[in-house]
C-alpha cells in the first residue's frame, strides 16, 4: 500500500488508481470476475455431490428423521423445508412492513375489534370486496385526514 497509481485493466482496458503495487483488473472487472469465480465454484461443488436417486430414502441433517428425496437439490425433509421457507417469508415480510408502513399502537374500546370484523364481513357479502381490520383503519384514518383538510381549508379563508 501507498501512494495511488494509475493502471490500465486488462479486461475492459479502462484506466484506473489503486494503491496497491500491482492490479489487473478496475473495481468493476474484478468484481465481475470474483462474482464468475463464486459461480464456476458453485456449479462445480454441485457437480461433485453424488446423486441421489429420486424416491430413494436420506437422512435430514436438521431433524435427523428419514425423508423421501424427490428432487435432486432437496436438502432436508418436508417438514423442514416448511419451517425454513416459512421463517424466510415472515423476516421479508417485516422488512416489507417495516420499510412500508408506520406502525402506531392505538387501544380501541372493548368490542370495537369485532365490530369492525363484523362490519367488514357484512361489506364483503355486500360488495364481495374482501378487507382487513388493519386497511379499514387505513382507509378511517386517510378519510378523517381529508375531512379535516376541507375543514382547515374553508376555515382559515
Ligand atoms: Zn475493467
Ligand atoms: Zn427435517
Amino acid at each position: 500500500m501507498g501512494i495511488e497509481k494509475t493502471f490500465v485493466c486488462k479486461d475492459c482496458g479502462n484506466e484506473f488508481t489503486s494503491k496497491a503495487n500491482h492490479a489487473d483488473y478496475c473495481q468493476d472487472c474484478r468484481k465481475k470476475r470474483q462474482y464468475e469465480r463464486a459461480r464456476a465454484y458453485r456449479e462445480k461443488k454441485r457437480n461433485l455431490e453424488p446423486t441421489r436417486a429420486l424416491g430413494s430414502m436420506d437422512t435430514c441433517p436438521e431433524c435427523g428423521k428419514k425423508y423421501m428425496v424427490m428432487s435432486g437439490s432437496q436438502k432436508v425433509c418436508e417438514d423442514c423445508r416448511r419451517k425454513y421457507e416459512n421463517k424466510r417469508k415472515s423476516k421479508t415480510n417485516n422488512e416489507y412492513t417495516a420499510r412500508t408502513y408506520d406502525t402506531i399502537l392505538v387501544a380501541f374500546k372493548k368490542g370495537t375489534k369485532i365490530d369492525i370484523q363484523q362490519k367488514i364481513a357484512e361489506y364483503k357479502i355486500a360488495t364481495g370486496e374482501d378487507m382487513s381490520v388493519n386497511e379499514f383503519i387505513s382507509r378511517a384514518v386517510e378519510k378523517m385526514l381529508t375531512d379535516f383538510d376541507s375543514v382547515i381549508r374553508s376555515e382559515s379563508k
